[in-house]
């Protein structure tokens, strides 16, 4: 049956008439698959409602950061007590310390951490910082990956760049985009050519260690090594943007997983709890040329936020709160509840007759409606566009909110049910044979 969105048609034609296109981040607006954006009202746990009375299971968890699910008891308590004693105080606070900490016990690489406000100005403040302390402009990023809006990033990025072909912006100059090479994901052979052609230029290499913006991709045995290897014989600083893949691909992130250890690492989403955050930290040596310690300026008005800090505090506890005796923690735990989900569809997509690509990195799983093995962007790029359509319309109206484009990932969080799962694969039965008829 049709989802009955009316309320929320009339919602996104008045907003279109006061806010660019209607959203203000662009992949909301539904543009690549069609139709109506729900307009939403309220969320808990692993659910979302719109204003026309629709409720979803969300996998999209805010497009990451609702690890912990939708207006979570402990975070919305401390919350509603942080609230009281005021919104913002541009002076320090204990608060910060403690989120620091916090995340430095988790991510031991990040030995001083620098908080600023969105995913964005973590990656932009990194790349200044890794120019500042090399004396050198070149940057080196892989195409499908995506580290936020700024220019020098923004350049064979994914997410909504890719989802709206625009993965090189107009409005960036091209002395910045000069200094940003890009080269495929996965590619050892790529990054080898590109150090030995000018390696002494460049400052940096950023990378999605899990890459969530081109479609989930993971890297290969051995790549993120080899990177580390290169960089460090020429003096280049990885950067490991851990914006979506901190906290989900293990706990301790994709540094975690795969046993590497990066110069700098940036991330944001889960560490604010739903408000806006985001943080950029590494090595002592490095962050310590940050400015009021060092030459290297970054500053922010609301950064350090008590009440991003507070929802970034509580979920943060949440998730590295010790086990009980002889149970998987709670990265362990999604982990599983993904595996289960993923299992249950893939049996779906063999009953339809369809072949396609299931990718998971701990909480974090994607698809793609693709037969061959997807690596890159030129791979995910491949993907069949028509069929997820399909897709993603047969799962909406069953109740099942999915990112409205493939070049995006899919979030599985604590609040999850058993049940919750059990539709998921039921609808995704009714979805397959769609895609196959
Ligand atoms: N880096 C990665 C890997 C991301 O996925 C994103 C956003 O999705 C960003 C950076 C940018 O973060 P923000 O949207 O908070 O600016």
């Amino acid at each position: 049956m049709a989802l009955n969105l009316e309320k929320s048609a009339a919602a996104f034609a008045e907003a279109k008439q006061y806010i660019p296109g209607g959203v203000n981040s662009p992949v909301r607006s539904f543009r690549n698959v069609g139709g109506t954006p729900p307009f939403i009202t309220k969320a808990k746990g692993s659910r979302i409602y719109d204003i026309d009375g629709n409720e979803y299971i969300d996998y999209i968890g805010s497009w990451g950061p609702m690890i912990v699910g939708h207006a979570n008891d402990e975070v919305v308590a401390a919350l509603k007590e942080a609230v009281d004693r005021g919104t913002s105080y541009g002076a320090p606070t204990l608060l910060e310390t403690e989120l620091a900490k916090l995340i430095n016990q988790i991510m031991p690489s990040m030995e001083l951490i620098r908080m600023v406000n969105s995913g964005t100005e973590a990656t932009m403040s990194a790349l200044r910082l890794a120019r500042g302390y090399t004396g050198r402009d070149k940057i080196v990023k892989f195409e499908g990956c995506y580290h936020g809006h700024h220019d020098s990033l923004l350049v064979k990025a994914g997410s909504g760049a890719a989802t709206f072909g625009v993965p090189d912006s107009p409005g960036v100059p091209s002395s910045i985009a000069n200094n940003t090479l890009t080269i495929p994901y996965n590619d050892i052979d790529a990054a080898e050519k590109i150090f030995s052609e000018v390696g002494s230029e460049i400052a940096a290499v950023i990378i999605e260690p899990v890459a969530g913006n081109m479609g989930l991709v993971l890297p290969r045995q051995g790549y993120l090594r080899k990177l580390r290897e290169i960089t460090t014989k020429y003096g280049a600083l990885l950067i490991f943007d851990e914006v979506m893949c901190g906290f989900r691909a293990a706990l301790g992130g994709a540094q975690a997983a795969y046993g590497i250890t990066p110069d700098l690492t940036c991330l944001g989403k889960i560490i604010g709890g739903g408000l806006p955050v985001g943080a950029y930290g590494g090595r002592r040596d490095i962050m310590e040329q940050i400015s009021p310690a060092g030459p290297i300026y970054q500053a922010g008005t609301l950064s350090g936020n008590p009440l991003a800090m507070t929802a970034g505090i509580a979920t943060m506890k949440i998730i590295s709160r010790e086990p009980e005796y002889k149970q998987p923690d709670y990265s362990r735990r999604l982990t599983i509840k993904t595996k289960q989900l993923t299992t249950g569809m893939e049996e779906m997509v063999k009953k339809a007759g369809l072949k396609l690509q299931f990718h998971q990195a701990g909480s974090m799983f994607g698809l793609f409606f693709n037969e061959n093995e997807v690596y890159d962007y030129a791979t995910s790029a491949q993907s069949d566009q028509e069929a997820y359509k399909i897709y993603f319309h047969s799962m909406l109206e069953q109740g099942i909110y999915l990112a409205p484009s493939q070049f995006e990932t899919a979030f599985m969080s604590g609040a999850h049910t058993e049940e919750d799962i059990q539709k998921t694969i039921v609808a995704s039965e009714v979805a397959f044979a769609k895609v196959a008829a």
